[in-house]
């Protein structure tokens, strides 16, 4: 039997999710599948998922300022912590950090993997505007190589600027332009593009970093960009190489063949594991695309599970 890790699978938390209003709130049938621990049990049994690795939703953490985020943050965890203590078998977590406060949220990072037996940590987009590769935000990938984690890099919704700036005309007409439809892809990729040229991964050459929506276009792009940077004018940077050596990617949301034979052929089978961005994606259409999915018996079982309970250290 093959055994089925999912590890972009959110939850919320209810005091954490009080701090947000307007379209930053949860609509309520997503709410209550946020929040209902038997009814995911009962989703994850039905299509086949032995194991989910439970992270906060968007948005996290990162939309809120230190003096709210770091006294929070403690408690968000703890309670995740109790959910996986309950289901040990079924659920691991990743940490919601204070990323506003650096050096608490590396803090925090520890506590949480050294204490909980966190598996790493998910960061939501920007902190107040900001890219996670600026240099006050190092502790937090200092922090993640020493402990030899993780960290997850999810969209969260664009900064007003942004969506004002390319989205305004169509917003309102399909709200989802600025989210999964494309602006989160735009964000995130910008966010992994950043931690590449920034010079971090020289400076934390065993930092791990993953990517949903099978590396947010970026596998598909790496000749290119990495041609571009490579010209004249520029930095000299191995882009590609750099990007291969630190990055995974999960199928989350995304479940197309051309786009994984095109991940797997640029970033190799080993980095690529199965997700699926529940409840914003359904279980069962994702279980069902991997089984169908033009690729050998030995590597589907690496994409569902093998790889991430190597790379997360899961129990087996
Ligand atoms: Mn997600």
């Amino acid at each position: 039997m093959t055994r089925v890790v999912a590890l972009e699978e959110h939850y919320c938390d209810a005091e954490l999710a009080e701090h947000f209003s307007g379209g930053d709130r949860l609509a309520p049938p997503l709410r209550a599948r946020l929040l209902d621990i038997d009814l995911r049990l009962r989703d994850m049994d039905a299509a086949g998922i032995d194991v989910q690795v439970l992270s906060h939703t968007a948005p996290a953490l990162q939309k809120l300022p230190a003096e709210v985020a770091v006294p929070l943050a403690r408690g968000v965890n703890d309670r995740l912590q109790r959910i996986v203590e309950a289901h040990p078998t079924r659920f691991a977590g990743f940490a919601t950090l204070p990323t506003d406060d650096p050096d608490a949220a590396a803090a925090e990072l520890e506590r949480c993997v050294t204490q909980h037996g966190f598996k790493g940590a998910m960061v939501h987009g920007l902190t107040g505007g900001a890219f996670l590769d600026e240099r006050r935000f190092w502790p937090i990938l200092a922090a993640a190589e020493a402990l030899d984690v993780p960290i997850y890099l999810h969209p969260s919704v664009p900064s007003p600027v942004v969506t004002e700036a390319y989205y305004e005309p169509y917003a309102a007409e399909f709200p989802m332009l600025l989210r999964a439809g494309w602006g989160f892809t735009a964000e995130t990729a910008t966010q992994a593009i950043r931690l590449v040229l920034s010079g971090a991964l020289e400076a934390y050459p065993r930092l791990k970093l993953i990517l949903g929506h099978l590396g947010e276009t970026l596998p598909f792009l790496l000749w290119r960009v990495d041609q571009a940077l490579s010209r004249e004018g520029n930095r000299p940077l191995r882009f590609r190489e750099a990007f291969s050596r630190h990055f995974w990617v999960t199928t989350s949301g995304f479940f197309s063949n051309p786009a994984l034979l095109c991940t797997m052929m640029e970033m190799g089978i080993d980095r690529v594991m199965f997700s699926v961005d529940w409840p914003f994606v359904d279980n069962r259409q994702g279980v069902d695309w991997l089984n169908a999915a033009p690729v050998c018996a030995e590597d589907r079982a690496k994409v569902f599970g093998g790889t991430a309970t190597a790379l997360l250290r899961l129990q087996e």
